[in-house]
């Protein structure tokens, strides 16, 4: 018999299984308040549920749950997570406290395919993706080890949320039915490298922040650092991104990271603005966090300012992003959830961009 993973289940589909059951819908939503609010792992706790369901779920269905992960917590405060899953493959989560937040951090897949060449999780390639019980109890397991709320929720861990649309979504839904765990969905944000056609399908779908991994200013730079690039170039990527459904008053985000001599000049950032004139979003710098076996460095600190002052004059936000967990391994691009450097591929960059 098909035994049923509660928590792979959307909202919409536990009701489903719920009615298929011969029970009534509000069943489910009693059901999704023990499982994630109480966060019980067996049906035999959940006292409200008549004993014939109870016994009934126990037959057809399961809770999973991940075993308490490894924390590792960085000189900042922020605290990375390495879950063992069942199959024995590694990922990562991280936690970042700051200003009376506490941002957690999730992973979609364990590895990664797209290969963007300054990312550790890159070279590893992609092993699996994620089920959507796989990135709901990262959260869960993450808030069994603190004390502190997690208040916000980014799709920025181990691999491409949209290169694993069905779980990302299904997680999604449940992250913010407020009947399950209830996050308000200005308060999450899923970032990606930019698959085109699935950002219109994620937007079809749920409405959330977005956050684009731009990285570059031109597309044969970006073809190079950023493979992806070469099926949907950088115009046709700001494009899409700029009609997502945002949540009100909140701001479409593109990311990039400064990579020292590769895209931090002043002639990058003039091409930046020109590209984002117009555009209402927000760009987020994020100087290069060093990590061995990649091949680049991150831009002296009056680098960043001046590419920052430069992006400014076109009249676009600008912030620069602090390193959280750099001793860790815990920042952007650093995830490679400690796999050994024998499964690390080379980079591709060829060093000839400049
Ligand atoms: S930056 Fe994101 S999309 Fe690119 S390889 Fe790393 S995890 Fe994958």
């Amino acid at each position: 018999m098909n035994v049923v993973n509660i928590k792979d289940l959307s909202p919409k589909e536990l009701e489903d299984f719920i009615i298929n059951l011969g029970e009534k819908p509000y069943r489910a939503v009693q059901l999704a308040k023990w499982v994630y609010k109480r966060r019980v792992t067996s049906f035999d706790e959940m006292t409200d549920l008549p004993n014939g369901l109870r016994a009934g779920l126990g037959v057809v269905a399961k809770i999973s749950y991940l075993k308490p992960p490894l924390e590792r917590v960085s000189s900042d405060g922020t605290k990375k997570y390495v879950f063992e899953l069942f199959d024995g493959n590694r990922i990562e989560s991280v936690l970042i406290p700051e200003n009376g937040r506490a941002t957690l951090c999730v992973s979609t897949q364990v590895g990664c395919a797209l290969d963007c060449t300054f990312c550790l999780t890159g070279r590893i390639g992609r092993i699996r993706n994620l089920d959507p019980s796989e990135i709901l109890d990262q959260y869960i397991g993450v808030n069994n080890l603190n004390n502190q709320s997690i208040t916000n929720i980014v799709f920025m861990g181990m691999g491409e949320p949209l290169d694993n649309l069905e779980s990302t979504v299904k997680a999604l839904k449940t992250f913010t039915n407020p009947d399950f765990i209830g996050f308000s969905p200005k308060k999450i944000t899923v970032s990606t490298s930019g698959i085109v056609p699935k950002i219109k399908e994620l937007g079809e779908q749920i409405s959330v922040n977005l956050s684009v991994s731009l990285n570059a200013a031109r597309d044969d730079l970006r073809d190079e650092i950023m493979p992806i690039n070469k099926r949907y170039p950088i115009k046709e990527l700001i494009e899409e991104s700029a009609r997502f459904p945002i949540p009100k008053r909140k701001t479409l985000t593109f990311e990039y990271v400064l990579i020292e001599n590769v895209n931090d000049s002043d002639e990058d950032a003039r091409r930046l603005g020109e590209l984002l004139m117009g555009v209402k979003c927000k760009v987020n710098l994020i100087p290069f966090n060093e990590a061995d076996p990649l091949p680049y460095k991150s831009p002296a600190e009056e680098r960043v300012f001046g590419f920052q002052k430069a992006l400014i004059s076109y009249g676009i936000n600008v912030r620069i992003r602090k390193n959280r967990g750099r001793d860790i391994l815990g920042a952007c691009g650093q995830l490679a959830a400690d796999y050994p450097f024998k499964n690390i591929k080379p980079s591709k960059f060829s060093g000839k961009l400049k």
